[in-house]
């Protein structure tokens, strides 16, 4: 006898990456920042008493709202709190869409994405990249003639890294007739030179969602911290009907304050990571693994045949070197590889150097 929904019966669930107990592999698999989160965040958290934990925290995470909203130009209303930004996707699924509703995904993209739908038994619309990984020019008019309800993007793209321009999304939000969602979960390592900046355009587009998280840019993925950026209307019925009462704990709010007081010190963390980027993906030419451009904190190498992207991450895994490999349609010949510190990265291209030449 089974007693669950006919919808959570038939559904798989998300399959996350790899995450070892050991410490001594060097894991690019997850995209976590390589370095640590600020040592004001260090300092919050030595800072916290048992005795903090006997009440109930800010069921708000006001003061966290308040340093988002000056760090964004925005206002406290603008801003939702969550636990990590995967919260948000499943409060956006379930507050703008119900079962039956149509939400549109770009394919291929982050697989909790159609969890988090089947969950809510919404009926998926993927709208498939093209082949230079950009969207179809009518992706407006695709959603908007399946009806959809909600539209989930990513930006920069995963797993490509690539960066769609603001000006794309703010036209594909104007002309929607849903609740656009754009993940934007690895902003902060796009190059300040794009002068990529989205949150102004919520004061406009009061049907423009943006997700961040502190899990990559701040180094906290252990968190579980993230937030919301919108209109105040778009975010009122998640912030008073559909979150859970005490979302985000004390010690999450506590930290992600820190964090976002000391942004300073993690984007010091982000230049590095570019920098890295950089380096890597040249190395990884030259070992005939071009990877895509990459406004992110990660590569996806093309490697020759779907043959040589499995063979070389078993062998990086026997190595003790962790990236991620997708048995996915246009992915099953790439790998995606985080940026990790420079021993790491150079540990990973000696590993693949004895390997491509052997193989080529
Ligand atoms: C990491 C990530 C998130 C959010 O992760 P959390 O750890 O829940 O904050 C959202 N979208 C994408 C594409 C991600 O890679």
């Amino acid at each position: 006898m089974s007693y669950e929904r006919p919808n959570i019966e038939s559904m798989s669930g998300y399959v996350p990456g790899e995450q070892p107990a050991r410490t001594d592999v060097i894991k690019l698999n997850t995209n976590e920042n390589p370095y640590p989160a600020s040592s004001a965040v260090a300092q919050a958290l030595a800072a916290i008493r048992v005795e903090d934990l006997r009440r109930y925290p800010s069921p708000t995470a006001q003061r966290f709202r308040q340093l988002a909203a000056a760090y964004h130009g925005l206002d406290s209303d603008n801003i939702l709190p969550t636990n990590g930004g995967d919260e948000l996707l499943r409060l956006a699924i379930t507050t703008f869409a119900g079962p039956g509703d149509v939400v549109g995904v770009a394919e291929p993209s982050y697989s909790l994405y159609p969890v988090l739908t089947d969950i809510q038994d919404c009926r998926l619309l993927p709208v498939p990249l093209l082949d230079n990984w950009s969207l179809p020019g009518n992706v407006t008019a695709i959603l908007n003639d399946a009806g959809a309800r909600l539209a989930i993007l990513v930006n920069p793209h995963a797993p490509t890294g690539i960066l769609m321009p603001a000006d794309s999304l703010i036209e594909i939000a104007s002309n929607f007739h849903g609740v656009l969602l754009v993940d934007e979960a690895y902003v902060d390592f796009v190059d300040p030179d794009q002068r990529y900046d989205l949150a102004p355009a919520i004061r406009e587009l009061d049907n423009l969602l943006l997700l961040r998280t502190l899990s990559k840019g701040y180094s906290l993925a252990g968190l579980r911290f993230g937030y919301g950026i919108g209109a105040a209307s778009l975010l009122a019925p998640m912030m008073f009907k559909t979150r859970d009462s005490y979302n985000t704990d004390y010690v999450s709010q506590q930290l992600a304050c820190a964090a976002i007081e000391s942004v300073d010190e993690a984007r010091t963390t982000w230049e590095r990571v570019r920098l890295e980027r950089g380096h890597l993906a040249a190395a990884l030419e030259q070992l005939g693994l071009p990877c895509l451009p990459s406004e992110s904190n990660f590569l996806l190498a093309q490697c020759r045949a779907e043959q040589e992207a499995r063979s070389l991450y078993e062998h990086l895994k026997q190595q003790g070197i962790l990236v991620r490999y997708f048995d996915q349609p246009r992915l099953r010949d790439k790998l995606r590889i985080s940026i990790g510190t420079p021993e790491q990265n150079e540990k990973l291209l000696e590993t693949l150097i004895g390997q491509t030449s052997r193989a080529g």
